[in-house]
């Protein structure tokens, strides 16, 4: 008998506008009662667990991350990555395609999706939109689609020519799936390492300008408009980890025309600015990279009226002496599975007073439903048993050290967090506990 009765908890579930005490029993992997405290009588169950003082929330969804495997699994492997995702309270990750091997036929993606990789939590994957993610041709959609991909990508590079943009978001339109943007004109960023700003001047480093990522998200809402206009169909795009005000601006002109758009943010660019490269620090360098102050905090307005739809890791291991080297040299990327909600509920639940709702719905509702993950994000009778609980007000401190990645490349290490996630449940299935 698996059975788990959670009891006295916090239930928060945007979907369902509960934020109310309830006893949840979870059977067979599935959610199957959940009631007002006391309610359920008395249960024969294998496990219970009190969640009392604690929230009690459909498990977090994170929409990108990098699993390194097949091709780079120094770095990872679906079993670590998958394994801090569930310590980071993530019960479904989406792994981006730029494996070795890029992941852009039916093959690769089953081999990636095998019970044999390892996978701690529900693994969905965005294959590459086009063979080799060298934007020259489209992956077969229809195939990749069939096979279980929830989106199309060529994450770590753009789609950059107009004519494949254009007919890759008529391929996933068709598909009824997203095709999700890395937006950066590579044509304005080429030997930049980080933000363009007085921080570059001051170290001397190639900076990136705002409107290499401003002037794609701007290029493909057009795209959106002219394919509304012409084909008659309703594509789905979604802008991976913006970063600045004038991409969030253009994508906020193109919600209120009702343009299929949504976009995510990663807690880095929420919770720091270009000020913390530092002395060189590659533990802060990434794509995009650290912004303004001002970027930042148009960020956090994002998150706060509804204009970002969700927050998304980037979770991007890369192993110590690839870290270890001049900044240019270094590869872009930190780990984030393990800090997400802790810097979202010290920065803007605490900070900014953004309701706990809201967190969840950021962290687990909305980005399960941008990749239509049916019977996730939300806790109604039936549902997948993909819960996390954690409680919202312990303060502590993250290390690196303590990671369930195979990588230790991020920024906060040493750096204080807000809430600890004390179980993670994924179908059924305590997979962390704290
Ligand atoms: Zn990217």
């Amino acid at each position: 008998m698996s059975d788990i009765l959670i009891l006295n908890g916090r239930l928060i579930d945007p979907s369902n506008q509960i934020d109310a005490p309830r006893d949840l029993l979870l059977r067979n992997g599935r959610v199957v009662a959940i009631e007002t405290p006391g309610a359920l009588g008395s249960v024969e169950v294998a496990q219970t667990i009190d969640a009392s003082g604690l929230i009690v929330a459909p498990g977090l969804v994170d929409i990108h991350v990098h699993l390194r495997e097949p091709g780079q699994t120094y770095k990872e492997t679906i079993a670590t990555g998958t394994a801090a995702a569930a310590a980071g309270g993530y019960t479904s990750v989406v792994a981006m395609p730029n494996t070795l091997p890029v992941n852009d036929t039916v093959a690769k993606l089953e081999w990636m999706l095998d019970a044999q990789r390892g996978s701690l939590v529900k693994l969905f994957a965005m294959p590459a939109a086009t063979v080799g993610s060298m934007g020259e041709k489209l992956t077969d959609f229809e195939a990749l689609r069939q096979a279980g991909a929830v989106g199309f990508t060529d994450d770590g590079k753009p789609i950059l020519e107009d004519e494949m943009m254009h007919a890759a978001l008529i391929a996933a339109a068709r598909a009824e799936v997203p095709v999700s943007q890395h937006a950066e004109d590579t044509r304005l960023t080429g030997g930049c390492s980080m933000n363009a700003g007085s921080m570059a001047f001051r170290l001397g480093l190639r900076g990136m300008p705002v409107e290499a990522e401003a002037r794609i998200v701007e290029r493909d809402i057009q795209l959106l408009r002219d394919i509304e206009r012409t084909e008659g169909l309703r594509p789905h795009l979604h802008v991976q980890h913006v970063s600045t005000a004038r991409a969030i601006h253009a994508i906020r002109l193109a919600k209120r025309e009702d343009l299929h758009v949504t976009c995510e943010i990663a807690p880095h660019h929420f919770a720091l600015n270009e000020e913390a490269v530092g002395d060189y620090d590659t533990h802060t360098k990434m794509n995009p990279p650290l912004r303004s102050e001002l970027d930042r905090i148009k960020m956090i307005e994002a998150l706060l009226d509804g204009t970002a739809d969700c927050i998304a890791t980037d979770h991007a291991p890369h192993a110590a002496f690839e870290k270890k080297q001049e900044f240019e040299r270094a590869p872009n990327g930190i780990t984030g599975l393990e800090t997400a909600l802790g810097l979202a509920l010290r920065v803007l639940h605490r900070e900014n007073s953004l309701p706990l709702p809201r967190i969840v719905d950021l962290m687990s509702t909305a980005p399960a439903r941008i990749v239509s993950l049916a019977g996730r994000g939300t806790l109604g009778p039936d549902h997948f048993a993909d819960i996390v609980i954690f409680d919202a007000g312990t303060e502590w401190t993250f290390t690196a050290e303590a990671s369930r990645s195979k990588s230790r490349n991020t920024p906060f290490d040493g750096s204080p967090m807000l809430g600890q996630v004390r179980y993670t449940i994924c179908e059924g299935k305590i997979v962390y506990q704290a």
